[in-house]
């Protein structure tokens, strides 16, 4: 049996681990102190979540090379993972809920720093969100992590894309080793945002009917979310700011023939890198992805174009450009107004709209809150590896075609 070269023994149950073996050798040939199994080291985590849990039957499980080591996690959302022998590579770990706990499982990857150091916070995803306000009050909606994260036309909702070119309604994946996430939102004392209507920055006219319009599709989105995200303000009272034409802390909707498509709906370049995973991902992917890299940024502006007058009057436009500066992506996998699949296309935000954007946006807020690393990232990987089996990283999963091409495009970056 190898001696380990670590551990102090800081922590009681150490102790009492170390005299059962002790005691276990007694009989045997006298023990040498080669015979001593110390663990290598903890690691400690906290599960945080929105859901109501007492994790009473919740496990974490720390899988590296050959060991497979478990701990129950604690009322409070603690655990402690004794791991046993010395580690190296990539581990994972899993956050195992029974199938009773209204959670979605976690997966996170480590590395052997992760042991002994201070406890990483895993934030989990619900599996089930109850609309508390607006035209969906009461409803319950289940929620997917992967249909969440499903990029067929990128980003997806929860903002994960490959890097891709876009040229009108053509996607060109650029990058298919790298898998990347934008989890954006507005800062929570951003609502409800200034909008203004921009005719100083619009190539067009904006008519009075076009208006009447716009702020009709703003007040039935606001019905169907079931809270004030947005308040309409007159543009000379939202600050513009110089260079490209952006406005701090609002958004401003312009008429823009030059738009290759429909309509385009702008947020600033997430540049607040407030966490990141990157490792060499190959063998334990499954897939041909070498990194992953994800930010969290707020959102401090948006710009909404419209290619025509006449558009302003095109509710599913409207709405799915304000979804889009909110921080939505894309999806074809539930009844969306964020969707291309022309036979699960809505108008309006659907409950499953409402509710993943509000589990992001907790979820999100959790993560900032706790400085966690694992959070949405954790819960995609979780619902894939441990609840349905796949790989961690999904593959390209590209369908266009008539009814699947995108009517707009979405991006994050700059002005003009
Ligand atoms: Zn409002
Ligand atoms: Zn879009």
């Amino acid at each position: 049996m190898p001696m380990h070269p670590q551990p102090a023994l800081t922590r009681p149950h150490f102790a009492v681990l170390l005299l059962a073996i002790v005691m276990a050798a007694c009989g045997e040939d006298s023990p040498g102190p080669q015979d001593v199994l110390l663990p290598f080291g903890t690691l400690q985590g906290q599960v945080v979540t929105s859901a109501e849990t007492n994790f009473a039957d919740v496990t974490a499980r720390v899988v590296w090379g050959s060991q497979n080591l478990t701990a129950a996690v604690q009322s409070d959302g603690s655990f402690d993972v004794e791991i046993i022998d010395a580690v190296s590579g990539f581990g994972m770990l899993t956050i195992e809920p029974g199938p009773n706990e209204p959670i979605h499982p976690g997966w996170v990857l480590l590395s052997p720093g992760d042991v002994g150091a201070n406890p990483g916070t895993v934030v989990l995803a619900p599996k089930m969100w109850t609309v508390d306000s607006g035209d969906y009050a009461g409803v319950e909606v289940p929620i997917d992590p992967q249909l969440a994260a499903d990029g067929r036309v990128m980003p997806s909702f929860w903002g994960f894309y490959f890097p891709f070119f876009q040229n009108g309604f053509l996607q060109t994946v650029t990058d298919n080793s790298e898998w990347a996430a934008e989890f954006r939102g507005w800062p929570p004392n951003a609502f409800p945002i200034p909008v203004a209507l921009d005719r100083l920055g619009s190539d067009g006219d904006i008519s009075a009917a076009d208006s009447i319009a716009f702020w009709g599709h703003v007040e039935v989105m606001e019905a169907a979310l079931g809270w004030d995200a947005f308040a309409p303000a007159p543009l000379e009272d939202v600050r513009i700011l110089g260079g490209a034409r952006r406005p701090a802390d609002a958004i401003i909707v312009q008429l823009d023939s030059s738009v290759a498509v429909r309509g385009v709906g702008v947020i600033n370049r997430a540049d607040v890198r407030t966490y990141g995973l990157s490792a060499d991902a190959t063998t334990w992917s499954g897939t041909n992805v070498r990194n992953i890299s994800v930010v969290s940024a707020d959102i401090t502006y948006g710009i909404i174009r419209l290619e025509t007058s006449g558009l302003f009057s095109d509710r599913q436009l409207v709405i799915h450009e304000l979804m889009h500066v909110l921080g939505a992506g894309h999806g074809c996998s539930w009844a969306s107004v964020q969707t291309y699949c022309a036979s699960l296309l809505s108008d309006v935000p659907t409950a499953p709209d409402v509710a993943h954007l509000a589990v992001m946006m907790e979820m999100r807020a959790l993560e900032l809150e706790h400085d966690s690393r694992w959070g949405i990232l954790a819960s995609v990987f979780g619902h894939r590896v441990v609840t349905l089996g796949l790989t961690p990283v999904p593959g390209i999963d590209l369908t266009y075609g008539p009814v699947s091409a995108p009517a707009d495009w979405h991006r994050s970056g700059g002005g003009r």
